[in-house]
């Protein structure tokens, strides 16, 4: 995703932040706060970073990983709401989203030095330790336990989106009016209109060429916007690319022609989930999942170069790229 049309007029105050593995951009557009508010995004974002990022050794999320088998771990109430969040998801999606997926991206270690797919016998291991049935959560003592040593909670395909909730709901609790929340690119929260009342127009990142065209734009007003795809971590072998989506019914990256799924609507946190869970599922089934919620909207792209979208979006997607056509 990429914002589109820069606005002289009215120019915000922009500040780039590089954590979470990521870039986070917040444009705040006549913010007479706006340096007190990116300070205490700053700090949220380290406190959620703290929390939840598994390559942050101290994390909470890694102490609960450490005492696997072991002991149920009390938490922070804004990491046990995450988690608790991420198991429905698990539930809604039958397991297409799975927080408990730890162990096998791990073993194949997709973006982190993995380099040819792992052997049978482990793929198996892996997916008897990636059962979110097995991850215990108890409400009143905020605490998690994962039953098997070995397991791993991995929240990589929802904490971005997490933390772009919590950004918003910051914001507006400021009576912010109008604000861009843009996580990696891969997720994207605006807050309100434009200056002036215009919708944002976002970009929808063309799958084959990285960080580059765009395939067509959606307008957006106080609403989340994110994608999600297999062609940014990945290794090849055997001519067979392997990327960093897994489905863990078959403990191995999916293979069924999506190159991306975007979402439209509800959290952040649920795009950054349905999202993945989109891809794990497919066109058919990720499609008819989405048009039985209200309140979100999907844009599939295909490796044949088609895209897919759901019926609330016709006549608001707009294609702009002469390679890509609308399947209808
Ligand atoms: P991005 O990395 O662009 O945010 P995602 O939101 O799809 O993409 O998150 C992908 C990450 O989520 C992977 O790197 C891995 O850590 C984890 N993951 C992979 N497959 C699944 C899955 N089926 N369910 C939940 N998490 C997954
Ligand atoms: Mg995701
Ligand atoms: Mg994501």
């Amino acid at each position: 995703i990429s914002q589109m049309k820069k606005d002289p007029e009215n120019l915000p105050v922009t500040k780039t932040f590089l954590k979470f593995d990521t870039v986070i951009t917040i444009k705040l557009f006549g913010d007479k706060d706006a340096d007190k508010h990116l300070q205490e995004i700053d700090q949220l974002l380290d406190r959620i970073d703290g929390q939840i990022n598994m390559y942050n050794m101290q994390s909470v999320i890694n102490q609960v990983n450490a005492s696997a088998g072991k002991k149920a771990v009390t938490v922070p109430d804004e990491t046990f709401r995450l988690v608790k969040k991420s198991m429905e998801y698990a539930h809604d999606t039958e397991g297409a989203f799975n927080p408990a997926i730890g162990a096998l991206v791990k073993l194949w270690g997709i973006g982190n030095g993995g380099e040819h797919p792992p052997a049978e016998h482990l793929i198996e291991q892996a997916k008897s330790l990636s059962q979110y049935s097995d991850i215990e959560l108890n409400e009143n003592k905020s605490s998690i336990k994962l039953v098997k040593s070995g397991m791993s909670i991995d929240l990589g395909a929802i904490g971005k989106g997490y933390a772009a909730d919590l950004i918003a709901d910051y914001l507006r609790g400021e009576k912010v009016e109008s604000a861009l929340i843009d996580l990696g690119g891969s997720s994207i929260t605006t807050i309100g209109s434009k200056p002036g009342g215009a919708d944002w127009h976002i970009g929808i990142q063309e799958p084959d060429q990285l960080r580059g065209e765009d395939i067509g734009t959606i307008p957006l007003k106080n609403n989340t916007i994110s994608t999600s795809g297999v062609y940014e971590r990945y290794f090849v072998f055997d001519g067979i690319r392997y990327h960093h989506i897994l489905d863990s019914k078959t403990g191995v990256p999916t293979r069924n022609g999506i190159l991306s799924v975007t979402i439209i609507g509800g959290t952040a946190a649920a795009g950054d989930a349905l999202t993945t869970a989109a891809i794990v599922k497919g066109l058919k089934e990720g499609i008819s999942y989405l048009e039985k919620k209200t309140d979100t909207e999907g844009i599939f792209i295909t490796e044949d170069k088609k895209i897919y979208i759901t019926s609330g979006l016709h006549g608001k997607f707009k294609l702009t790229n002469p390679n890509y056509t609308l399947a209808t």
